[in-house]
């Protein structure tokens, strides 16, 4: 007997049974969900046996692609060795220190400690928290106000919901938090006018100086982005913008928090983003790539400035979840490691597979309706444009952005849309020739757009 559900049943189960992340549930309910069986490499394949070339890694995190026996073994071993025991009350397990170690060992020598979570969100939750509990510590407990950008994005929960800078987000469930501020991104192409690149970085990066100013400096506890914005569109900051912030993070005296959740483990050629910009954080949230998606697992990177003040002065943080440091994750995680060091992933990002990408990915910019290529690593962010020569976008962006993500489905190529940007962020063990593949297919995509749409 097979037991197994009968694929139409499968959705209606689906439709009857399962609230999704991000999705409009009564227009997935009435099309179907598409089931994803099975993935090999950077192929993922759904239930009528459909192949697709998946350019965005899962949701930016399969660094190592997909189909990796040893991680699969890594976590079966410990399951059987020990399955579960948690980091609270004066203990840990083996692949719990051993991962802090080895993420340790990549960040840089003022980046010595992790904490474990279980996620990105849970991690900018932790250190929203952290940063509040370190200023109290050093007897400024006025120090509470956090700065983060419009159109960031570091996670659902209420206080990731709250930092990210989606509008839609905060609508729903009266957010932000008290506390939380946002100003303007270092979107050069929309937002930055008759400015060049390298005046409105400035421009963009000043807004901090001004908010922080604004509020007052003794009531500011962090500043919080992305190294590049992932889900507000891979939007590439101008070479100015990184080291002013770090500059005026400084001069103000407040914690510098990169958000590394997608940009850390090899995504921009190096083992973190913050590195490829050359700035140096207080506290860094990670996840994704981190265990490339085979289990779930996150943390925050601890420079030594906050872990003095945690250890010496506040002693006892009362945070933590269950699951901080699962050893089953962390065993998956630390194999994944190993691979990104054995197979020199980030080095293949940095001098291979990532100028070979960049390459490809700006000939797009010869095609009509491309105003932008960006890429940094194996991190695209293409700016769709109804009239290059003016910057002048399309005047329904989000539909835009979906009718061209909506082709290269159709065609066997997972892209993402944020608006009128197309996202790629694939696994970086992709080959040279799947990267053509990728170009070809979205170049359909565009050509599709090009003859079809109304401006
Ligand atoms: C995905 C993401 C998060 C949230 O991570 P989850 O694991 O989904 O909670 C936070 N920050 C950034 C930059 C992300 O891309």
């Amino acid at each position: 007997m097979n037991d197994k559900p009968s694929l139409s049943n499968l959705a209606a189960i689906d439709a009857a049974h399962h609230l999704h992340p991000f999705s409009d549930m009564k227009q997935l309910n009435a099309k179907g969900t598409r089931i994803i069986e099975r993935a090999e490499g950077v192929f993922i394949y759904d239930s009528t046996g459909k192949k697709y070339l998946d350019a965005f890694a899962g949701l930016w995190c399969v660094n190592v692609g997909y189909g990796r026996q040893s991680i699969a073994d890594a976590a079966y071993r410990q399951m059987q060795e020990l399955p579960y025991y948690n980091a609270f009350f004066g203990t840990t397990t083996p692949p719990a220190t051993l991962l802090a170690q080895k993420i340790a060992s990549h960040a840089g020598p003022k980046l010595s400690r992790v904490f474990f979570t279980n996620s990105g969100s849970e991690a900018t939750d932790t250190w929203f928290r952290m940063a509040r509990v370190y200023w109290k510590a050093l007897g400024k407990p006025e120090k509470t106000q956090v700065i983060a950008r419009k159109n960031g994005y570091h996670g659902s929960t209420v206080a990731g919901a709250s930092l990210g800078g989606m509008k839609l987000m905060h609508e729903q469930g009266n957010l932000p938090i008290e506390g939380v501020h946002h100003i303007n991104q270092p979107y050069w192409y929309a937002e930055g006018g008759d400015l060049s690149p390298a005046e409105f970085g400035l421009k963009a990066a000043r807004e901090l100086e001004a908010k922080i100013d604004e509020l007052g400096e003794d009531r500011v506890a962090a500043f919080v982005a992305e190294p590049i914005q992932g889900a507000g569109g891979v939007i590439v900051p101008p070479d100015t913008y990184w080291p002013e912030i770090a500059r005026i993070c400084k001069a103000r005296n407040i914690l510098l928090v990169v958000d590394e959740v997608i940009c850390g483990f090899g995504r921009l050629g190096q083992w973190f983003g913050h590195q490829h910009y050359g700035v140096e954080p207080d506290l860094a949230p990670i996840a994704k790539g981190l265990s490339s998606g085979y289990l779930p697992i996150g943390g925050v990177l601890v420079s030594d400035r906050v872990a003095d003040v945690m250890i010496n002065e506040v002693g006892d943080f009362f945070h933590g979840f269950t699951y901080s440091g699962h050893p089953v994750a962390a065993a998956a995680a630390l194999e994944n490691l190993r691979i990104i060091e054995e197979e020199g992933l980030v080095e293949r990002v940095r001098d291979d597979i990532g100028p070979y990408f960049a390459a490809a990915w700006k000939s797009l910019e010869d095609h009509d309706v491309v105003g932008q290529a960006e890429s940094v690593g194996l991190m695209g962010g293409l700016q769709l444009a109804a009239d290059k020569a003016t910057r002048r976008r399309y005047e329904k962006p989000d539909d835009i952005g979906s009718a061209v993500r909506n082709h290269c489905v159709e065609n066997g190529l997972i892209m993402r849309a944020t608006g009128d940007r197309m996202l790629a962020s694939p696994a970086l063990t992709i080959s040279r020739s799947e990267v053509d593949e990728v170009i070809d297919k979205l170049r359909k995509a565009l050509d599709h757009l090009r003859d079809t749409a109304a401006k």
